[in-house]
């Protein structure tokens, strides 16, 4: 049997990279304290902020709300129900349950019942991955905007972060490869984005919510099927295997290189529908969903300025 490095009690988990086995107790400590390093180390909470954390019912949302509640941060929730079938529902009972077992206030966006189509739903030639990535995000931003918001968490995690930097240097995305990190930071009427599992693997992270009896959706999203990254998540996957740490020094390398992919100085407008920011007159979420008035995603909340 393994035994724990730090107490010589049954190992809960034996890790290749670092290569060490923990106990429970000192697993979640591990964890924990990654979070916590990425935090600081990117700078990217700090006194005063007001924190909103994108939960959509899998385990990575689940693991930074879990971590970000056991380390002392405060935080509210914002799940987006994208209106697809079964799948969404399920998304939507399961970040409820998991809210109400952490005992964090859930705000809810029902994509239908604002635009009049869940994701899958519309007549487009665009792939539903495309428009739904951008619907999330500005929903997110417009929700805290709205809402007095300034920082957003979401649970990309090093696996995401390596197959999207992956197929970002396939494609030579210049744009998108400037903008790639932990953090984005925050501008006018635009939240500060954070990434606090940036440097935690899938694994690290189901070994990490298995501690705690709260469920999670295991299924993927239906649409998810044939999508890139799943096949650069692959590939890493294998490098990763025959090579233990190759994930993380990949991302770590790309941040120390960054100024080779120096962001362009974009000017941004007032979108004329929603006034957040947008590249041309009407940005690229009014424009899809068609709208011709704003979202006004305003819900009655008390922030406590003590
Ligand atoms: Fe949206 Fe695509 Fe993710 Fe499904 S897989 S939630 S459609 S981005
Ligand atoms: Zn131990
Ligand atoms: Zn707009």
């Amino acid at each position: 049997m393994r035994r724990c490095k730090f107490c010589g009690d049954e190992a809960y988990v034996v890790m290749r990279s670092p290569k060490m086995a923990l106990c429970r107790v000192h697993y979640r400590e591990f964890v924990e304290r990654k979070i916590e390093r990425v935090i600081h180390r990117y700078k990217m909470l700090k006194e005063g902020d007001r924190l909103l954390v994108a939960v959509s019912g899998g385990k990575d949302a689940l693991a930074t709300a879990l971590a970000l509640k056991n380390l002392g941060y405060e935080f509210e929730c914002l799940h987006i129900n994208l209106g697809i079938g079964e799948h969404s529902q399920l998304s939507e009972n399961i970040s409820r349950e998991q809210c109400e077992k952490l005992g964090i206030k859930l705000h809810i966006l029902n994509l239908r019942e604002l635009v009049g189509a869940g994701i899958g739903e519309v007549r487009t030639r665009r792939a539903p991955c495309s428009y739904c990535g951008m619907t999330k995000r500005y929903l997110m931003n417009k929700f805290a905007v709205d809402n007095g918001f300034n920082v957003i968490a979401t649970g990309h995690n090093l696996d995401d972060e390596t197959a999207f930097l992956m197929g970002n240097l396939l494609h030579w995305n210049l744009n998108y490869l400037s903008r790639q990190g932990p953090m984005l930071s925050e501008s006018d009427k635009m939240a500060r984005r954070i990434k606090p599992l940036y440097e935690l693997t899938n694994e690290d992270i189901e070994n990490y919510v298995r501690l705690f009896d709260v469920p999670y959706v295991h299924e993927r999203c239906p649409y998810s099927a044939g999508a890139k990254s799943i096949l650069y998540g692959k590939v890493l996957k294998e490098v990763e295997d025959k090579s233990p740490g190759t994930k993380l020094n990949f991302v770590k390398g790309f941040l120390k290189n960054r100024e080779l992919f120096p962001s362009e100085d974009i000017v941004l407008k007032e979108c004329r529908v929603c006034g957040m920011p947008s590249l041309g007159e009407v940005c690229s979420f009014c424009r899809f969903w068609n709208l011709n008035k704003p979202l006004n995603l305003k819900v009655n909340i008390v922030h406590d300025d003590s």
